[in-house]
């Protein structure tokens, strides 16, 4: 039954994905089911997206209610849901204005145009240049790909926007030698995802802020991966006592339902974006602001980011074990539940195994598994998760 959807399937898409091999059908929790009904441990949750798993609480109720009242204005009106979740997003994040948008990359775009913006009023000019990372991703829009560090990603798609520099994570010399008088703003994922799970240090990260302080200079972080609840802070910058001038998240804000946003301090959102400069027709609908108002209500009811400093204390420490006995495994890079585990060699047989074996893993690049498993695993699923993992690696390096 499967081999024919997937033929159906290759016949009418356009094949950009070189997906598994299996047809997903339902989850439930942690869980997913194919077509034929076989039931896999979701340790990937849709790259990060399902943080709270597969019809938790009154999640799917709440979107429900909200299709019988209203799916879609135009924000030429105000809705309620968007005002509820724009109260909540700034109050977990710190940060003081919201625009919603539909995709992480979405938000990427506003980002950079806030950064131009800013500048732009200061100087008039229109050369400015932003300084992002080597080996970052922050999507795959013209704006998005421009500052994403991966050349293979670019190539075949220049010219990008321009007046990019690149330099590495952690490495503050590098920044400062990308550093001109046309600088406007400094872009990081406060851990890089797609790139490989490359958490940016504390330290760096306050160089970059005094630095960006210094010079009027905004710093803008990438929270689409790593935010929302997967670091055991709902962003990952909280934990570092900082403050981006500019924040991007998606992924598991609307827990399923696609919804981004990018949030700004007061002075950024005063002196930047004014009406008529920005705008999406779908960005903040009802829908998708109150799958975001109630994700965040179920976040706080549930205690989730303690649950996820408990359980991912239990996981780092089976992880690091594993990498002690394990020779295929050179390193554990992560926090929370976003880990990767950095191997001697490719990592795709591993994964296509654990699939085999009724375990969702992803990878990012060819020689690191990553873990992003729903924020609500308990042991019992770290558990089950390690013994399949290990099989897998067993057979791997023998
Ligand atoms: C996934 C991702 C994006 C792009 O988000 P889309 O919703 O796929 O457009 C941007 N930045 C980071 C860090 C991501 O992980």
């Amino acid at each position: 039954m499967m081999q024919e959807v997937i033929a159906e399937a290759e016949k009418s898409l356009l094949h950009t994905y070189n997906r598994y091999q299996i047809v997903l059908d339902r989850g439930e929790g942690v869980y997913l089911y194919d077509i034929e009904g076989k039931r896999y441990l979701d340790f990937a949750s849709g790259i990060g997206v399902f943080a709270l798993g597969y019809h938790y609480g009154d999640f799917d109720d709440a979107l429900k209610a909200q299709i019988d009242k209203l799916l879609h204005t135009s924000n030429y009106y105000y809705n309620l849901p968007a005002v509820e979740a724009a109260k909540k997003i700034r109050r977990i994040s710190g940060m003081d204005r919201v625009f919603f948008t539909n995709s992480g990359a979405e938000a990427v775009e506003g980002a950079i145009k806030t950064a131009r913006k800013y500048a732009y009023l200061k100087d008039g000019r229109t050369d400015h240049e932003i300084i992002a990372m080597q080996h970052s991703f922050h999507g795959r829009t013209m704006g998005a790909l421009s500052v994403t560090g991966t050349p293979k990603y670019r190539e075949a798609f220049a010219p990008m926007i321009g007046h990019i520099r690149f330099a590495e994570l952690n490495d503050m010399d590098s920044v400062m030698a990308q550093l001109s008088d046309k600088t406007c703003a400094i872009l990081v994922e406060t851990i890089q995802g797609e790139g490989g799970i490359h958490p940016a240090q504390e330290a760096f990260l306050r160089d970059l802020r005094r630095l960006c302080d210094e010079r009027d200079l905004l710093l803008i972080l990438d929270e689409i991966q790593c935010g929302m609840g997967r670091t055991g802070a709902y962003y990952a910058w909280q934990r570092f006592g900082i403050r981006p001038d500019i924040m991007t998240t998606a992924k598991a804000l609307g827990g399923g339902v696609p919804v981004g946003a990018f949030l700004v301090t007061e002075a950024v959102g005063a002196h930047s974006l004014s009406a008529g400069d920005h705008g999406t027709t779908y960005g903040g609908n009802p829908f998708a602001a109150a799958a975001v108002s109630r994700m965040i209500d179920l976040f706080e009811e549930n205690h989730i980011l303690e649950h996820v400093r408990e359980i991912s204390a239990c996981l780092e420490e089976k992880l690091d074990d594993l990498v002690k006995r394990c020779d295929f495994i050179k390193e554990r890079r992560g926090c929370g539940l976003m880990q990767g585990l950095e191997c001697r060699d490719a990592v795709g047989t591993v994964i296509d195994r654990a699939l085999k074996a009724g375990l969702i893993l992803i990878n990012a690049g060819p020689s690191v598994i990553r873990l992003l498993p729903p924020l609500v695993i308990e042991r019992e699923h770290v558990d089950e998760m390690m013994e399949i993992l290990e099989t897998c690696l067993k057979e791997g390096v023998r």
